[in-house]
């Protein structure tokens, strides 16, 4: 066996020049060097991240690039996409999420101010379509979308339901039907029709009162009122 010699000579390849534009480009500039990808110009510097939750772990990948606008937006559009999809799967990564798609909104802008890029040297990635035209962004935004939607419609069914005349939450007589929305023994009573589906107990007065019914708060009675000793018996 023979030893494998180091060469003799540590020469750098490729031999390292000093670089013609050693100064740092601010954020979003345009780097004179053009697309790191497709060598194109002009281009620019922005960092664009994706975040995977993992349930217990996360991970964050950062891309900083310098890159022309048709590169720039191809990388935004996959990283935010991928982010959507995989973004969501932890607790904290449920609350990263939409952080790293806002901040990557910057990059976004920055690529979207370029002109389109010309000289390019080697084929540049394919932007394909808008974030919000992929199948990602539907899969979050949909239910998002649902959600939210629902929100005035409960509202409205609660309105409806108030209005039924059978929301009264106070004035109780014996004999009254009543629904409890709270879990015992908390009490949030409302009256309803005893005939309603939702009707559960019957305000009944001490005499009648079993030892497994619940004691009535004194707040809901009128009939006289503040009166203790009544309780509400199951149906
Ligand atoms: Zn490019």
């Amino acid at each position: 066996m023979t030893g494998h010699q180091p060469p003799p000579h540590h020469q750098p390849y490729p031999p390292q020049q000093p670089h013609p534009y050693p100064q740092a480009h601010p954020y979003g500039a345009p780097a004179p060097q053009g697309c790191e990808v497709c060598g194109a110009q002009p281009a620019a510097a922005a960092t664009v991240r994706a975040h995977q939750g993992m349930v217990v772990i996360m991970r964050t990948i950062t891309r900083r690039g310098v890159l022309c606008r048709t590169c720039g937006l191809a990388v935004y559009r996959k990283m935010t996409s991928e982010t959507l999809v995989t973004g969501w799967w932890g607790l904290l990564s449920f609350f990263v999420t939409p952080f790293v798609v806002l901040g990557n909104l910057g990059a976004r802008s920055a690529f979207r101010r370029l002109p389109e890029p010309y000289g390019a040297r080697r084929p540049p990635l394919d932007p394909g379509r808008r974030v919000l035209r992929r199948a990602p962004a539907m899969l979050v935004l949909t239910p998002l979308a649902l959600a939210l939607a629902a929100i005035p419609v409960l509202f409205v069914i609660g309105l409806l339901a108030d209005g039924d005349g059978d929301g009264e939450t106070a004035g109780l007589s014996v004999g009254d039907c009543v629904h409890n929305t709270a879990e015992w023994p908390e009490q949030t009573l409302l009256k309803v029709d005893c005939g309603s589906p939702l009707a559960e107990y019957r305000v009944a007065d001490e005499p009648h009162c079993g030892p497994s019914d619940y004691l009535l708060r004194a707040e809901y009675l009128i009939d006289p009122p503040g009166r203790p000793g009544y309780c509400v018996t199951a149906l």
